[in-house]
């Protein structure tokens, strides 16, 4: 079972006299730094200068360059792209890291491919938000929490958990659980999600809506069924209520037996085989290697891909409800 720390399992005081530093001024960085300073702290930033610079001081924030906020930080959130960390590191923050000081991971990517290796005696802690930067920010405010996944490493005498807790704390997690994990175990556990269970749900999303077209059905009608109606935004917010197999029970007794029946028949041995290969190009380091030298060459891949993507008709489909589709939106409190 993993061990869950709330509010009352973290001692703040543990962050008086350090130094806390923010580089990185987006999603997690801006929601994270607010947080931080409403729970009285009082995080500086470290960003270049453009629009995010310009955000962090409008917000009130004291921002420098990120190799001044490394050099002069006991705690520092590493909360830039996971893409652009090592070189960021390498260059602007390594340098000034001391024995005694702390980097923070959001994600555990970096640290378990090894392509961040901060020095012996520096503490490497992990406070990974299982929630997006906005939600960060908006639960914080409406004083709810949200789950993260913690660590530390290069910890053998345990002195630097406590600073990933009441990081946590400061930004709001623990008021939901911190979840003590690992770098491999949140490193594995999100890009699992990523290239099995979403790209695994896009595709079937798309065959509903090819063999429905292919049958003589209306793609306005198809889209709308398949996810404008926001039916399925409240089936996922049933199994927070009723759990995921309780909420099978607010379907009609044919839906049940159709969901039921069916779900096991959706996983012939290939796809089987496939979930196996995935779990393993994640683990051997595989999924990394192809990932990093697609960004060493442009993202060659990636660009054919998303073209392929808007090429789908049921881009085309949505294009024809944009309308509607706005005025769905701001019922989800969505901005259009
Ligand atoms: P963002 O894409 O929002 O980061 C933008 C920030 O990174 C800006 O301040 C930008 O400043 C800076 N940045 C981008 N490129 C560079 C660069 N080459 N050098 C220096 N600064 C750079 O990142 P996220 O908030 O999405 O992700 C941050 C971390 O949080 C990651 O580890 C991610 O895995 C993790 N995470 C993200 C979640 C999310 O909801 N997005 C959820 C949970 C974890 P500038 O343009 O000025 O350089």
């Amino acid at each position: 079972m993993a061990k869950i720390y709330r509010d009352n399992d973290v001692d703040m005081k543990v962050l008086n006299g350090r130094k806390i530093g923010v580089i990185g001024y987006g999603n997690q960085g801006r929601a994270q730094a607010l947080n931080i300073r409403d729970s009285g702290f009082s995080p500086m930033i470290g960003n270049g200068d453009d629009r995010y610079r310009d955000l962090a001081v409008r917000d009130g924030f004291e921002v420098h360059a990120i190799s001044r906020v490394a050099a002069e930080s006991d705690v520092i959130l590493l909360l830039i792209p996971d893409e652009v960390q090592p070189e960021v590191y390498d260059e602007q923050i390594r340098p000034h890291l001391n024995p005694g000081d702390i980097l923070c991971f959001a994600s555990g990517y970096n640290v378990y491919y090894k392509t961040i290796r901060p020095p012996a005696g520096v503490g490497v802690i992990m406070v990974a938000p299982r929630m997006i930067g906005e939600s960060v920010r908006n639960l914080y405010r409406d004083g709810l929490g949200f789950p993260c996944l913690v660590a530390s490493e290069n910890d053998d005498d345990g002195r630097f958990m406590p600073i990933a807790l009441a990081i946590a704390g400061a930004v709001g997690a623990t008021r939901f659980g911190a979840f003590e994990s690992s770098f491999r175990e949140e490193t594995t556990i999100d890009l699992f999600a990523e290239q099995m269970l979403w790209p695994g749900i896009i595709k079937l999303c798309l065959l509903y809506f090819e063999k429905l077209i292919e049958n003589g059905c209306d793609p306005q009608i198809v889209t709308t069924e398949l996810y404008l109606s926001g039916e399925f935004v409240e089936i996922a917010r049933a199994m927070i209520t009723h759990g995921f197999f309780g909420q099978l029970k607010l379907h009609s007794q044919t839906s049940q037996f159709g969901q039921l029946s069916s779900a096991d028949k959706m996983a012939p041995p290939e796809l089987l085989t496939r979930v196996d290969e995935v779990v393993d190009e994640i683990c051997s380091g595989k999924f990394h290697r192809k990932w990093a030298k697609e960004q060493k060459d442009g993202k060659p891949n990636m660009k054919k891909l998303w073209q392929e993507a808007l090429n789908h008709p049921l881009a085309e489909a949505e294009a024809e409800l944009e309308n509607l589709r706005k005025i769905v939106a701001r019922s989800y409190g969505g901005s259009d």
